[in-house]
């Protein structure tokens, strides 16, 4: 496949170009381009009843919603979370002037440990801010109750667990606040965006206050707020978008269950299974190369495929601990991350979205397997 268009993880889906250029036209008409406007709030409502959720405020990113989430609640002092994400769930943290305590991650789907976090917690520790792995869900029972415990609040980064759901219930219903991403790169975009889940109208209230500077009146401001409002223009192209979910859903689906059978019998390479109760979203297609048992290392295989064409990522390496940034916590010893360690050395993440041929997802399981003998 050498010299054509490389294959990359993941490719945006757009909405429908005519219906698109349909609203403009609206939003010409009206000259309301932001600030809660008429697309906004119909967004907001049709993605809360599509999720089945009570509450959904949007975001201009998935970051500002994160940041925001934290002053919504007032975290101060510790919080206890993974080094097994995206960066910027810890720089969340670090523009609140909280303190990440990284704890450990389960084996097999990488997502924070909830047996390992009553060791972490101390007289400063106020919430914990879990992620949803690949949208696989985090032990949302075992964590919500070791909060309930000890009085602690509880966000999940849910970016990557868009319409996931736990025995028929979103799991965007668990903890206090889950805050979504809709990123260019996301199963669902809105080019770039976010939102906040919340659970009652006051909740809901004080985040809107939060991301338009703090206003809850054309003169009154209950909070040094910050502006990361969505537009108009993005809201009524996640509007678009919602039509076509649920198919792009069942595509990703057949692709991840192809790879899983091209894959199943190669030494050293283990795949992600689906959990019992669980919608998967089959966000990302994570493979784990155990170099004692295949005949390449990780790094040596993402080369090879990239050598093809194939722009796999090592979702998520280095892990945040090991940025320079968060190196110096004590909870960044290694010694305390034995399980994340490992899977940072082991994973790479395969394309996959909706408009992958059958022959490519073939062609990438052949170069893996050709090299495993
Ligand atoms: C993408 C992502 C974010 C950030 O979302 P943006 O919308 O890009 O700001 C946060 N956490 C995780 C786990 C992500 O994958």
């Amino acid at each position: 496949m050498e010299n054509k268009k490389p294959i990359l993880i993941s490719s945006p889906i757009l909405p429908d170009l005519d219906e698109f250029v349909e609203s403009l036209k609206v939003i010409w008409e009206r000259k309301w381009l932001t600030n809660n406007g008429e697309f906004h709030q119909e967004f907001e409502k049709k993605l809360a009843a599509y999720l089945g959720v009570e509450y959904v405020s949007l975001f201009s990113n998935g970051t500002l919603a994160l940041i925001s989430a934290l002053q919504a609640l007032r975290i101060t002092g510790e919080v206890i979370t993974t080094p097994y994400s995206f960066v910027a769930t810890t720089h969340a943290l670090y523009w609140n002037s909280i303190k990440p305590v990284f704890v450990d991650i389960d084996p097999v789907y990488g997502n924070i440990d909830p047996l390992k976090i009553e060791a972490a917690i101390t007289p400063k520790t106020t919430a914990i801010m879990p992620v949803h792995v690949y949208g696989n869900p985090a032990d949302v029972e075992k964590i919500d109750e070791i909060a309930e415990t000890y009085g602690l609040k509880v966000i999940y980064d849910a970016a990557h667990a868009f319409d996931v759901k736990k025995n028929g219930n979103s799991i965007l219903n668990f903890g206090d606040l889950s805050i979504l991403s809709f990123h260019a790169t996301k199963t669902f975009n809105t080019i770039e965006g976010g939102a906040i889940i919340c659970q009652d109208a006051k909740t809901k209230k004080r985040i809107d206050y939060l991301k338009n500077f703090g206003f809850s009146d054309e003169v009154t401001v209950v909070a040094p707020g910050i502006n990361a409002k969505m537009n108009e223009v993005q809201s009524a192209y996640g509007l678009l978008q919602l039509k076509s979910y649920e198919k792009q859903t069942e595509e990703r689906q057949e692709i991840a269950r192809t790879y899983c059978e091209l894959l199943e019998d190669v030494k050293g390479i283990r795949c992600l299974h689906d959990i019992d109760g669980i919608k998967h979203n089959y966000a990302y297609f994570p493979i784990f190369v155990d170099a004692q048992k295949y005949p390449l290392t990780r790094d040596e295989l993402y080369q090879k495929l990239k050598e093809h064409g194939i722009h796999g990522r090592r979702y998520f390496y280095p892990l945040i601990s090991e940025f320079p940034t968060y190196r110096g916590l004590p909870s960044s010893n290694p010694d305390n991350l034995k399980i994340a360690s490992k899977m940072t050395n082991q994973v790479i993440c395969l394309p996959i979205y909706p408009d992958l041929k059958l022959n490519t997802i073939r062609a990438i399981a052949r170069i893996i397997t050709d090299l495993s003998v």
